[in-house]
């Protein structure tokens, strides 16, 4: 038995002493240690193994007496679902994440992407953030339920998936197609919104609960011209023609519909602050992310190529259709030669009420910790495993009940990601009493 498993049974002990109240300060210490394990375990995809992380988590389940299925959607594709059982009397509340992260460029890291090391407060890893932390909230307000012997009249479940961060075909997506009946869900919790001092608005405390995520659209743009030699410029340039459209449309933003949900945001929290993920928030977006051409390997300099091809990254809010927002890209590129593509488009968006008794508990145990914050809902820019049940008529938030700076949400897939470690304890207790209040 190593030095740390005597540290991790003497909190759990701790926690569990009868009669008084849990010791939140030493569930903390316990989630952070716990945390820093599973961030040391390398789960990048690619290549997207998370065999080792699954086993971790399993064991962590287990010293609780907790039962875990196993799952297996594809190689190294591991699925873990552990379930706190009810009554019966109440549909089952789902708390679910991911267990892949984004890979990792170390040269650009300042400190080692899996050493999880702590320093002024902030615990540094890949996936600390997204989602490895949040991950350990929900365990350990899962663990505590079962050891404070909450009664439950819902199933409440923890789902740990893989492949998240490559689309969730192996992962989310594979456990609603293959084992829904396992889950079945009234509501799911997933990462998307949190809270901040700083991200939203400055010196406010803000508290955003996703129920909505934007519509993604992934357009290809295919100018064809007529190549010769670099010498003797032609008008059927393609890179001519390609330039010129995304440039009207760089200078001409398309706007999007009037979305109640941004409304009802900015009506809390006032103007928001002027960063790339608020702007993203209110603002359907569109990002240039890929241009194409050229002749040969490198690309020969005196050579007019025949195609020249763009990729553009859409990120649509609720109210326009992809057909209406294709409409306004076309009347902006106003170009016969050139060839607009949808390469990807995600389910049209359905938003989540926010007057639901779940909602409600997060909000109220939300302000029971912190009477000064605003609790609103949002629409998150990016996509998450929580918004396929959706459509199946699940009530389906985002939601890490922790604060944190907006150094940390805008670090997410970059090459400084860090988690403050005194955001952990009150998440978990913030999640902990919603739970009890919803599933009893
Ligand atoms: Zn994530």
């Amino acid at each position: 038995m190593s030095y740390a498993t005597v540290i991790v049974l003497a909190a759990a002990v701790a926690v569990q002493a009868p009669g008084g109240q849990p010791d939140w300060t030493a569930v903390q210490a316990e989630a952070v240690k716990t945390l820093q394990g599973y961030v040391r375990i390398n789960t990048s995809n690619p290549p997207g193994d998370v065999t080792k992380a699954a086993d971790f988590l399993a064991g962590v389940l287990q010293r609780e007496g907790i039962g875990v299925k196993r799952f297996e959607s594809g190689a190294g594709r591991v699925i873990l679902l552990a379930r706190l059982k009810g009554t019966g009397s109440g549909k089952a509340i789902l708390l679910e994440n991911h267990m892949d992260v984004v890979p990792t460029d170390p040269s650009r890291w300042s400190r080692d992407p899996f050493g999880a090391e702590i320093a002024d407060g902030r615990m540094w890893g890949r996936g600390t953030m997204d989602m490895k932390g949040i991950g350990v909230a929900q365990l350990y307000s899962f663990i505590m339920l079962k050891r404070l012997n909450v009664p439950l009249a819902r199933d409440v479940l923890l789902l740990f998936v893989p492949d998240e961060e490559v689309g969730g075909t192996l992962g989310a997506k594979w456990m609603r197609e293959q084992h829904f009946d396992e889950l079945d869900p009234e509501y799911v919790l997933d990462e998307g919104g949190f809270g901040s001092r700083d991200l939203f608005t400055p010196g406010k405390l803000v508290f955003g609960i996703s129920v909505a995520e934007k519509k993604i659209l992934w357009l290809r743009l295919r100018a064809e011209g007529v190549a010769g030699h670099g010498s003797q410029p032609i008008p059927q340039n393609p890179n001519d023609h390609l330039i010129r459209a995304l440039g009207r449309l760089l200078n001409d933003p398309i706007p999007a519909a009037r979305f109640r949900v941004v409304e009802t945001m900015k009506t809390r929290v006032g103007a928001l602050a002027d960063n790339k993920f608020n702007n993203a928030i209110q603002t359907s977006t569109m990002s240039i992310t890929s241009l194409r051409s050229g002749v040969g390997e490198p690309p020969k300099v005196n050579v007019i190529p025949s195609v020249a091809e763009a990729l553009l990254d859409c990120r649509v809010l609720p109210g326009m259709t992809a057909q209406q927002w294709v409409a306004e890209v076309t009347r902006r590129v106003d170009d016969p030669s050139i060839r607009i593509d949808v390469t990807y488009e995600s389910d049209d968006p359905v938003v989540t009420p926010d007057d639901t008794p779940f909602y409600r508990a997060l909000e109220s145990a939300v302000k029971r910790h912190h009477p000064d914050a605003i609790v609103t809902p949002m629409v998150v820019p990016y996509g998450t495993d929580a918004n396929g049940f959706r459509p199946k008529g699940v009530k389906s938030y985002g939601f890490f009940p922790g604060i944190v700076p907006a150094a940390s949400i805008l670090s997410m897939h970059g090459d400084a990601e860090f988690i403050p470690t005194d955001a952990l304890g009150p998440a978990i207790q913030i999640l902990f009493e919603a739970l009890r209040e919803t599933a009893r």
